[in-house]
Order: structure tokens, then C-alpha cells, then sequence
């Protein structure tokens, strides 16, 4: 009957949410001790000089190798750490294993070089307790604060806006530069533009993937970018994988591109030969 049909498919239906939960609480489990066992790793991805066409950044990503499950992505272990509070000591361990390598690399014949690194909007808080000490890492490490990019999801500011607003300030004390990350996705892109102190926008690779398709996300990335420029800001274009899209974004003048045309996310190791690459004798 159908009663019974819909008694049953509330069970089936309970009974994969009752699962979820204990998967999520079993991947919890498990990214906790990732975090003390060191089985998260950094990957670094090119980010080039559209103009010259040579590196001149590097985005700092996270990866985490687990044990039984192989390669687990950001977007699926990020949520969970933000929900537990783990976002904390993963964004340190991010920042101080890119500024690291970013130390080594401007020691190396890459003076120039900027590290740009991800930030979530739950490492900000009133006192600024999460990340002021990483100005104590940059000293030690000699990297300066122009050397460093913060990037910061743009879809996710509606929920700290306040605290955000007061860190970009001391972030910029410091020299440090502010990216806007996903640019065009959030709720409300240009009142962030107007609100907050941002030196960089990233525009999101949905924008960019869909150049190839038509006039509309032509328009919109042309307009973006020069109203950026307008506003005294800089454009990374990020998920560029043809040719074509790069020439039409160098087009309109984009400052910086990023994707898998140039390169994926590499080991520092294969990033330490790309950089060799991109720069020959
Ligand atoms: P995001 O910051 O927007 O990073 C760009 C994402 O696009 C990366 O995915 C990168 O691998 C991918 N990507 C780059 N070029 C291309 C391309 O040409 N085509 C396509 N389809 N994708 C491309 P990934 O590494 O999986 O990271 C996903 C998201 O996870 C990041 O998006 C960022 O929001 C978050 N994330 C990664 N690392 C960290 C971190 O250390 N801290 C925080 N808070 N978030 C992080
Ligand atoms: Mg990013
Ligand atoms: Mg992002
Ligand atoms: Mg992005």
C-alpha cells in the first residue's frame, strides 16, 4: 500500500542520513589526527604575469593524504574543519609551510616572489589571536609582508564581516595584500569591493569557462576587469585551461592568470622546476 511504500522509503531515507552523520563524525575522527600526524601537504599552483608571461605567485593549496582513503580534497575536509574549529591550526600549518618554501625561493634567485594562501573567515576573530602571530613567523623567516597575499572566499564573508574588516586593516599595517577569492559568486560582490580594504580580485572560474561560450561571460569578465582597474585594483582570472581564454582575457587586460593551461597544482618540488622553467638562464 502506499503507507507502507512511504513508511518504508522514510526509513531508507533516515537511515542514510543516520549514516551521513557517522561518516562525518568517522572523517572528523580522522582529520584530527591527520592534523597531528601530518598527513596534510601543500601544493603550490603558478599564478603568471599575463603581460610577460612568467611566474610570479603561487597559490598555496591543501591536500590531504589519508591513510586508507587516498587523496582527499579541500572541499570536501575544509567545511568539516571550519564547523570543528580544526581550521585553525590547518590554516597555521598552511601559512608556515608556504612561507617556508616562499623564504626559499626568494633566497633563490626569486626575490620578487608572493606566496598567496587561503583563508577562511573562522580564523578571524575580535582580538585578531589566530593570525597576528603569524606577523612573529614572517620576522622569523624574513619574508615581508609585500611578499604575502591573503586570499579570502568571497562567499563566505556574509557571516564575519566586522571581524574581517578590522584584520585586512592590520594585515595592511603589515604590508600584506588581500585578495578577494571567487569573485562574482558571493551575495553581494560589489558592496564587499566598497566595504572592505582589498587590493586583488580573483575572478571565478565559472566566469572564465564559459569564455569560450559566448558574449555574455565575454562582457561580464571585461566589465570586471575594468572596473577593477577603475577601482585601483588588480585581476587574477583563475581556471584558465585554453589557450583562447587566456589571449581573450589578456585582451581586456588582465593582470595575472592562473589554471591548467599554464600548470596544475604541483609538489614544491615540481614547482621549484617550473619556477627554473619559467625563468632560463
Ligand atoms: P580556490 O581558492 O578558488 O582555489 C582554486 C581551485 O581551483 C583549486 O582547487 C585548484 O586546484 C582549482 N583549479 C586551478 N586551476 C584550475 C583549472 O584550470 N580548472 C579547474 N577546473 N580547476 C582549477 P582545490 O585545490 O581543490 O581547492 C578547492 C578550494 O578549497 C579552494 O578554492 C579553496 O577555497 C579551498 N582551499 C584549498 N586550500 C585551502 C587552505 O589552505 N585553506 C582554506 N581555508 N581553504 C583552502
Ligand atoms: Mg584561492
Ligand atoms: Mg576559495
Ligand atoms: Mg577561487
Amino acid at each position: 500500500s502506499a503507507k507502507k511504500q512511504g513508511r518504508s522509503r522514510w526509513c531508507l531515507f533516515s537511515k542514510s542520513l543516520h549514516q551521513e552523520m557517522l561518516d562525518r563524525q568517522k572523517l572528523l575522527k580522522d582529520l584530527r589526527l591527520a592534523v597531528k600526524n601530518q598527513e596534510l601537504f601543500v601544493v603550490y599552483q603558478p599564478i603568471l604575469d599575463l603581460q610577460t608571461q612568467t611566474v610570479c605567485k603561487f597559490e598555496a593549496l591543501v591536500r590531504w593524504q589519508h591513510k586508507e582513503r587516498g587523496l582527499i580534497a579541500p572541499d570536501t575536509f575544509i567545511p568539516l574543519a571550519e564547523e570543528s574549529g580544526l581550521i585553525i591550526q590547518i590554516g597555521d600549518f598552511v601559512f608556515k609551510e608556504s612561507i617556508k618554501q616562499l623564504s626559499v625561493w626568494r633566497e633563490t634567485r626569486h626575490p620578487d616572489l608572493i606566496m598567496s594562501i587561503n583563508t577562511s573567515p573562522f580564523q578571524y576573530d575580535e582580538a585578531g589571536k589566530h593570525l597576528n602571530h603569524w606577523y612573529s613567523y614572517l620576522e622569523e623567516m624574513q619574508v615581508p609582508g609585500q611578499a604575502v597575499l591573503l586570499e579570502i572566499t568571497e562567499n563566505m564573508l556574509i557571516r564575519n564581516t566586522q571581524n574581517v574588516s578590522r584584520q585586512l586593516l592590520s594585515f595592511r599595517d603589515h604590508g600584506i595584500n588581500v585578495a578577494l577569492d571567487d569573485f562574482g559568486t558571493g551575495y553581494s560582490s560589489l558592496a564587499y569591493l566598497n566595504e572592505l580594504d582589498i587590493d586583488i580580485i580573483k575572478i571565478d572560474k565559472s566566469f572564465i569557462r564559459d569564455l569560450d561560450k559566448g558574449a555574455a561571460s565575454q562582457a561580464l569578465c571585461e566589465a570586471i576587469i575594468s572596473m577593477a582597474h577603475k577601482l585601483n585594483l588588480k585581476v587574477v582570472a583563475e581556471g584558465i585551461e585554453t589557450q583562447e581564454q587566456a589571449s581573450v582575457l589578456s585582451a581586456y587586460r588582465c593582470d595575472f592568470g592562473q589554471g591548467y593551461l599554464f600548470a596544475k597544482p604541483l609538489s614544491a618540488y615540481d614547482a621549484t622546476l617550473f619556477l627554473r622553467n619559467s625563468f632560463p638562464q
